[in-house]
């Protein structure tokens, strides 16, 4: 659609395979759970990539990296992701965190909010039927990350323009420059599929992201059916 930025970063960063939400139609295996960061980490670790695993595969990747993603699970249950971070603005100019956003209204955001503020990461927010958050929640983190002077982005992914244009509708104060376009995939062959590669949990590069089974089976018995 017209008028509207596209993300196409070069490199998406799978930082954590665990989130706190559970949204139907995500694509992503993730681990859904509620404990501290902190305490997954010590029980998990296989479910997080380290600054060090994230060091050495941009070092590895030997090609002009001019964006990178960070993307989960959710990156914000990472509880090393500042240093996740530092190591990604070392290697690019372009630093986004793909999040749902809730984080930012709890009391202890400030701390990552200023990392990203200091570095220049771009905070992007997803707000659509899927993430299910509401325009006061938006306007909340959207007041808060501009109050600790944190770029963002709001990325609307729905299935069809005219639901693009309703989720527009709901945040219609965000500026036009601060909304990403995005079409909802609904098979595997429909996912971003990064310039450079997909960073893994193990730190080892692929092609494309992480996926649950069904992601991929759902549109292949559909096509069956019809
Ligand atoms: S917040 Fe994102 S990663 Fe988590 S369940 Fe929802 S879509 Fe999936």
């Amino acid at each position: 659609m017209n008028g509207f930025r596209a993300f196409h970063p070069d490199l998406i960063v799978e930082v954590t395979g665990i989130c706190d939400r559970a949204c139907a139609g995500c694509y992503a295996p993730n681990l859904i759970s509620k404990y501290s960061p902190e305490e997954l980490f010590r029980e998990k670790p296989e479910m997080f990539l380290t600054a060090e695993q994230l060091n050495g595969s941009l070092i590895e990747v030997k090609a002009n990296v001019d964006s990178i993603a960070l993307r989960g699970g959710e990156p914000s249950r990472h509880p090393y992701l500042s240093n996740l971070l530092r190591v990604a603005h070392k290697h690019s100019r372009n630093v986004y965190v793909e999040t749902h956003g809730r984080w930012v209204l709890n009391d202890g955001a400030s701390e990552l909010l200023q990392i990203c503020a200091e570095l220049g990461t771009v905070v992007k927010i997803s707000f659509d039927r899927m993430h299910g958050l509401s325009p006061d929640e938006l306007k909340g983190i959207v007041n808060r990350i501009s109050k600790e002077q944190v770029a963002f982005l709001i990325a609307i992914t729905e299935a069809t323009d005219e639901d693009f244009l309703k989720t527009r509708a709901l945040c219609d104060w965000v500026p036009d420059e601060n909304i990403i376009h995005q079409k909802k995939a609904k098979a595997l062959h429909e996912l971003i599929e990064p310039r450079i590669g997909v960073v893994k949990l193990n730190g080892k590069l692929a092609r494309t992201l992480t996926t649950k089974r069904d992601f991929v089976l759902k549109p292949i018995f559909a096509g069956l059916t019809t």
